[in-house]
């Protein structure tokens, strides 16, 4: 086979190095890609494939970019998971010798990303390395584009729910791991089916326990090494070095960004897995999957990308801590009542740019001048914010007040530098001051006013020598030169050198003229290099600054989750909830934050709860479909939710004895693709509850059992409560909904089980929805009635209710009319006009005149006259 040609050979060499990702190859003006590469990259980015001669009998099969519009394709790769190798020309090509030198600059992985344009604003991105040994693992979760490191180390019996749990908690976007984690199925196949994340196994050597320690003490200080020693942290040194060796290899300069580690344990944040956070809608919603319908979107009123990654992070992690609780809610509370501070910090925020990650990219050395002057016009509205936090009473505002530090001088640092409309890129030069370096200044001037300079030197030449027609003159050869005629050259002085005799004319330089021509032909790259290295000197000294920024970066994100919580809870009539160690849960006119805010024109009922671990530990729910069982349970678990977070409540008053889990079984799961029926995945959701719940969680669980045979159905639902009603083996406050209304007659076995209904009230054959919780179990599911408002035809109905008849008699179920015989077509068409006729007779009959609207009655002429036609 002939051989490869050179370039394709240096191809493979790099190639054979970064062979799980897709290289970007420098050509010229386009990065190509190969081979495997180039198909995937084709199809993923819809690019032509074509082929290049690599010296061999076949094309290789390519496809390119142009380099200055990569960041796009990029970031499409990128977020489909795949990991993308920068390979650069090292030399300009025009210079090089043989094949042009080749490097891969950067890898870019979905952890790893910090280009606006890959990130999403409003959300953390993280990478996770987990470090697995026997039955204990050190996990920590990286969000390199704001320099974020929390840690934490998990043990015991549980360690495969402990590790799916905290993975459900970031839900990285990319996972680097040892081997032994390989043996965790359950983990395993969590981030396969549950989490869309690129995923990394290391080598065995990163793992050593010493180098790990070393690595981790060179990174964070004695300080960082003493913290985990304080936790007796003992695998999490290895997760944290290998994550650096990793972010190392990917080529990122400036890991001096991840400053510190924030440890944190367990039993800080309420237990939510991603059951719970799907069926409460915490971040979107089910249906769509978009922010619009979940909590998030009801309280994200947030004016920084700052708040808005934090209060997704606190919609995500409630707290379980009622004096920190407590903190927030002051600050919230101090933030509904004075509501002229409000609006003046959110008017201020709006000014705020993202901070954080323009700080990372000032770190990391990828910011251009103009992002520079984003953070020095975001930095001017600092001092104004301290300035309203002046008199601020909470503690918690204080504290912010506090950390919320003016950064003037960085401001100012940043201004005397940059000129007032910088240029984007640092290359292309233009952007330093006028008036900040005084060699700059004087070879600017000179680029602008060679002119003049030249025209200087020359009077000043002429006075000196008295020569009336000496004047200066440029060419290719000699650059600038004194030129004088003939008859003049017996009054050049000594220092003129002479150059050139012409016919009339000779043709001198002086040393002052050779510097200024020396000057000024050096003058452009000279600018260029000097304007680099002050912004590089600005680089140096803002990045300094770093701990200052990100502390006041953290207190402004603060401030505006209290913003947005209070603007939310003023404008929806929200309540402050008392939160407490109390086993109690009190809502007084509570209603779901989301529904109400989804049908503003329809009037929200709102309703009570009382539970806690006494009589009222759980509550049954009866109530036709769509009375709102589901809407009631959701909405007491987002309002627990929402007080541990430091919200207000949408209640009339709240008392949250806080809970330390929230466990969700509601509605129809799509876990179909992990090849499990969906009776089994409702079937093991309930273990893991059970399995995983405490007396001071609470569970929410809608018609447990109704996706097999009735009797199974009940049977599970009835045994699943008289667990959770024993108080030695569980004993969680429980909002329990179900169709079977004869499970109601547990309350008469257990004292701790309270029956409750919604109510409908019966008009004839219709029902209407009064969405009112009441004491006591519901007489009837009412499900044929509803499936009439459904739409369902008025034949089938009639039927269904024959059907239940004989079937609440004991009888056996008679054949229905059409299959008595088979009815000829225009039998059939008689047989249908008659029953229409009947039907139409029958609604008549059934009308209750007296509770008809005129409104009612008018739809009804509409749908009798339908019904005819
Ligand atoms: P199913 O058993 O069929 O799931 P359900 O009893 O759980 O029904 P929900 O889904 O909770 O019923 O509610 C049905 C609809 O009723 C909701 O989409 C909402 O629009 C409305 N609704 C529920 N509760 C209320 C309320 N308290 N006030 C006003 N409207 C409500």
């Amino acid at each position: 086979m002939a051989p490869l040609s050179p370039m394709m050979q240096q191809y493979f060499k790099v190639k054979n190095e970064h062979k799980d990702q897709i290289l970007f190859y420098r050509l010229g003006d386009f990065y190509e890609m190969f081979y495997d590469d180039a198909k995937i990259a084709s199809k993923e980015l819809e690019l032509t494939l074509t082929g290049r001669d690599c010296g061999q009998e076949e094309r290789a099969p390519m496809c390119g970019v142009p380099y200055h519009s990569c960041e796009g394709y990029i970031a499409k790769l990128v977020k489909k998971g795949y990991k993308v190798a920068i390979c650069e020309q090292m030399e300009n090509p025009a210079e090089a010798k043989g094949v042009v030198k080749r490097e891969v600059i950067r890898v870019i992985t979905p952890g790893t990303v910090i280009e606006n344009s890959m990130l999403d604003e409003a959300r953390n991105n993280y990478i996770a390395s987990v470090c697995v040994e026997e039955e204990k693992a050190g996990i920590c979760f990286c969000d390199i584009s704001t320099g974020e490191l929390r840690a934490t180390e998990a043990f015991g019996r549980d360690l495969d729910d402990r590790l799916t749990d905290e993975l459900s908690r970031f839900v990285p976007s990319e996972i680097i791991f040892n081997d032994e984690l390989l043996a965790h199925k359950q983990v395993t196949s969590f981030i396969k089916n549950r989490l869309s994340a690129a995923v990394n196994l290391m080598d065995a050597e990163l793992y050593e326990s010493e180098s790990a320690e070393k690595s981790v003490r060179e990174h964070f200080g004695d300080k960082g090494a003493a913290l985990l020693e304080e936790h007796g942290a003992t695998l999490l040194p290895k997760a944290i070095a290998a994550l650096i060796s990793y972010l190392a290899s990917t080529h990122m300069s400036g890991l001096e960004r991840l400053r510190e580690i924030s440890y944190y344990t367990e039993n800080m944040y309420m237990n939510l897995d991603i059951a719970a956070k799907r069926n409460l809608e915490l971040c979107e919603s089910m249906a769509r999957h978009e922010k619009k319908g979940s909590l998030l979107w009801v309280l994200d009123k947030t004016s920084t990308a700052m708040g808005k990654r934090m209060l997704r992070s606190y919609i995500e992690q409630p707290l379980v801590n009622a004096a920190i609780i407590s903190r927030r809610l002051g600050a919230v509370e101090e933030l509904v009542n004075v509501s002229i501070l409000r609006s003046q910090i959110m008017e201020e925020l709006s000014r705020v740019f993202d901070i954080e990650r323009i700080m990372t990219r000032i770190v990391y050395g990828s910011a251009g001048p103009r992002e520079y002057k984003v953070l020095e016009s975001t930095l001017r509205h600092i001092p104004q914010i301290k300035v309203l936090l002046g008199s601020v009473r909470s503690d918690e505002l204080k504290v912010i007040a506090d950390d919320t530090d003016s950064l003037e001088d960085v401001a100012d640092r940043i201004g005397r530098t940059l000129c007032e409309e910088p240029p984007a890129l640092v290359k292309d030069g233009g952007y330093i001051s006028d008036g900040f370096d005084s060699e700059l200044d004087e070879l600017r001037g000179l680029i602008t006013h060679t002119k003049e300079y030249i025209a200087a030197i020359e009077q000043k030449e002429k006075e000196r020598t008295g020569i009336k027609g000496l004047k200066i003159g440029y060419n290719r050869v000699f650059g600038y030169y004194i030129e004088v005629s003939r008859l003049n050259s017996a009054l050049v002085p000594d220092d003129y050198i002479r150059k050139q005799t012409l016919a009339n004319n000779e043709r001198y330089i002086t040393q002052e003229l050779k510097e200024l021509e020396e000057k000024i032909l050096t003058a452009g790259k000279k600018v260029l290099l000097i304007e680099q290295r002050l912004f590089g000197e600005l680089r140096q000294d803002v990045s300094a600054q770093l701990a200052r920024i990100q502390q006041t970066a953290g207190a402004v994100a603060r401030l505006d989750v209290y913003c947005s919580l209070a603007q939310v809870a003023a404008v929806g009539g929200y309540c402050c909830p008392v939160v407490d160690n109390s086993d109690k849960l009190i809502i007084k006119d509570g209603r779901h934050p989301v529904v109400e805010t989804m049908l503003p024109d329809t009037p929200f009922v709102a309703n009570d709860v009382e539970l806690d671990n006494g009589s009222r530990q759980i509550a049954v729910i009866t109530g036709p479909n769509m009375a709102g069982k589901s809407t009631y349970m959701r909405q007491v678990a987002l309002i627990t939710l929402m007080a541990q977070i430091g919200s207000f409540v949408p209640a009339s008053s709240a008392h949250i004895g806080i809970v330390d889990g929230i466990y969700t079984r509601v509605g129809a799961s799509d876990d179909l693709s992990t090849g499990r029926s969906t009776f089994m995945v409702e079937m093991s959701e309930v273990a893991d509850i059970l399995k995983n719940c405490t007396p001071k969680s609470l569970l929410i669980l809608d018609e447990i059992g109704r996706g097999t045979s009735t009797f199974d159905g009940m049977s599970i639902a009835r045994a699943v409560i008289e667990y959770i009603a024993n108080r030695r083996k569980c004993g969680a406050k429980t909002l329990f909904a179900t169709h079977y209304h004869q499970l109601t007659e547990i309350e008469q076995s257990f004292d701790n089980v309270k029956n409750f209904n919604i109510a409908v009230k019966k008009r004839g054959d219709d029902i209407v929805f009064l969405r009112r919780i009441v004491p006591g179990g519901a007489d009837d599911s009412y499900g044929i009635e509803v499936s009439k408002l459904a739409g369902i035809p008025d034949s089938i109905i009639k039927r269904a209710h024959e059907i239940l008849q004989q079937l609440e008699e004991g009888q056996a179920v008679s054949p229905g009319g059409a299959q008595k015989k088979k009815a000829q077509p225009d039998e059939y068409q008689m047989t249908l006009a008659a029953s229409m006729g009947s039907e139409v007779e029958e609604k008549l009959r059934s009308l209750d005149l007296n509770t008809l609207t005129p409104l009612e009655a008018l739809n009804l002429l509409y749908q009798l006259k339908a019904m005819i036609k």
